[in-house]
């Protein structure tokens, strides 16, 4: 079986109507996204930039104090208790350092704050130490272990006497894994929707993480980490260390060498995408039932006109076709033009049809019934039961006619006797030419004398008009008469034939009637 018009109106329409929706859906779906992407990692860059710059001040302001307590002690590094008074206060009036301590620049600790001050007098030797005595400058030191067992960073400002001589050095650790100066300072910002901070050093490791087991880690593998500790700012969509895929903003610690960066899991932003995606298919999808209804609705008005003419057109009876033909509403241009192609064929044909049964009951030379036709018209007046008269007619001598004149001239002869019986005859009479020279006529309806009379005169007007000139040509004629249905009406011609055979016996040009 094939697909209907409708199915394939119906199909075109939801097939296109769901292409255009998937391509809208899709490119508000691309466009959204990106633009989640760029925000995310725009605030992210923004939010990592405020960090590195709050970070950066903070170390200003912690080597600030450092240098002011440095230039304080210079003269008096004599003095213990200006030493360890300088080294409480330095501890106890800002939360900068976890520890503080003064030490000579053989290594040997003068003064030390709460916490570690059974090292006082004790040499120190560790990463942060070495570093301080060896560069002699303000400085921040790398995360390392301490001997208390503390991951610390150091940050340390020299002393110089009055007169440049180098004394030492006052330093100030900052824990990395206890809660200290720098967990409230990164701490503090509360994990936006999924994001989170981490501080790398310039290795690149790990000195801040939200996960606090993470502190120490080489994170270098990680992309934005290798250009953040290159000196770099911006943001990246990344996987990380972990396999995860991220949007990250990083910024650079100029003072420290440290790598700000808080990212946040791609997929934490894009959750509400689906959301959105999903509300919009929900919002759409009652138009789009009421659209398909339309379209159905549609498809049915436009594959109507059609089918109706189709199954019209193969009814039975042709006449009862055209009728249902005609009655079909053609609403659109191709259907309108389809209808008049119908009925206009139909006519046609009809016409030919006209034609052909015209000529099949008609004698080319005369106009005049043929044989056939004279059947018909006994058939039609035997089934109405209506009684006719019969006259045969045949030319006198025609033979003569042609044998002198010529074969044309006879046939001309036998279409004046054909007007001749027009002439004398009533439009419900029925003329034909029955073969050769010889006719019959058909009065439905009418009486034997009648008939008679009617043939007597037509033989005298013949007579009259000398047609053939000298052969003055003349017709006889034999009549007789089908009453009823119970005759059998071969034998009322039988009996005209008889009749104009009697005319012709008795010398021609006269009319013979049949005694019933
Ligand atoms: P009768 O008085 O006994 O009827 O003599 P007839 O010569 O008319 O009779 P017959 O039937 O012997 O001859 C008829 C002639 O009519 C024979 C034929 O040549 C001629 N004829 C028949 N049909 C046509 C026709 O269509 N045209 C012409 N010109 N002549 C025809
Ligand atoms: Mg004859
Ligand atoms: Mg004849």
């Amino acid at each position: 079986m094939r697909i209907n018009l409708r199915g394939l109106v119906l199909a075109l329409t939801v097939c296109s109507a769901l292409a255009a929706t998937a391509n809208a859906l899709y490119a508000s779906y691309r466009v959204q996204r990106e633009q989640l992407i760029a925000n995310t990692l725009e605030a992210n860059r923004v939010y990592a930039a405020k960090l590195a710059e709050s970070a950066g001040t903070f170390l200003d302001s912690a080597l600030q104090q450092l240098g002011y307590s440095a230039r304080h002690v210079a003269g008096r590094f004599d003095a213990p208790e200006l030493l360890a008074t300088e080294v409480a206060r330095l501890q106890e009036q800002t939360d900068s350092f976890n520890t503080v301590a003064i030490i000579r620049a053989d290594g040997l600790m003068l003064a030390a704050s709460k916490g570690i001050r059974n090292f006082e007098g004790s040499k120190v030797d560790n990463a942060g130490s070495r570093m301080a005595l060896q560069t002699r400058k303000p400085l921040i030191s790398k995360p390392y272990v301490s001997v208390a067992g503390n991951l610390l960073i150091n940050v340390s400002y020299p002393i110089h006497s009055d007169s440049g001589v180098y004394l030492g050095y006052v330093s100030g650790t900052i824990y990395l894994r206890n809660e200290g100066a720098l967990h409230n300072l990164l701490g503090k910002h509360p994990y936006q929707d999924g994001s989170y901070l981490y501080v790398v050093d310039s290795d690149g490791r790990l000195i801040y993480h939200a996960d606090n087991e993470r502190v120490g880690e080489d994170v270098t593998a990680n992309p934005v980490v290798a250009a953040v500790i290159r000196g770099q700012d911006g943001a990246q969509r990344l996987i990380n260390t972990h396999g995860v895929d991220m949007l990250a903003g990083y910024a650079h610690v100029p003072r420290s060498g440290w790598g700000v960066i808080a990212q946040r899991p791609a997929a934490a932003t894009l959750e509400p995408l689906y959301d959105l995606v999903w509300a919009l298919i929900r919002y759409a999808a009652p138009f789009a039932l009421a659209f398909l209804l339309a379209i159905w609705w549609c498809a049915r008005k436009i594959s109507q006109p059609l089918s109706q003419l189709a199954t019209n057109v193969e009814h039975q009876d042709m006449a009862v076709a055209m009728q249902r033909v005609r009655s079909v509403r053609a609403w659109y241009f191709e259907a309108q033009r389809l209808k008049r192609a119908v009925i206009r064929s139909y006519t046609n044909l009809q016409d030919q049809i006209g034609k052909l049964n015209h000529a099949s009951i008609t004698d080319p030379l005369t106009g005049l019934r043929n044989r056939r036709g004279i059947n018909d018209a006994v058939d039609s007046l035997q089934a109405s039961d209506t009684p006719f008269a019969v006259i045969a007619l045949d030319i006198d001598h025609f033979k003569r006619v042609n044998d002198t004149l010529g074969h044309t001239a006879g046939d001309a002869v036998i279409q004046a006797v054909a007007q001749l019986m027009r002439d004398c005859s009533r439009p419900s009479d029925i003329l034909g030419r029955s073969g050769g020279e010889e006719f019959l006529i058909l009065l439905p309806g009418v009486g034997i004398r009648e008939a008679a009379s009617m043939a007597e005169r037509l033989r005298k007007k013949m007579e009259t008009r000398r047609l053939g000139g000298a052969l003055g040509i003349t017709v006889s004629a034999g009549v007789a008469q089908w009453r009823s249905r119970g005759q059998d009406v071969e034998t009322v011609f039988q009996d005209a034939d008889a009749a104009l055979y009697a005319a012709k016996q008795m010398g021609r040009n006269r009319v013979v009637t049949h005694a019933a």
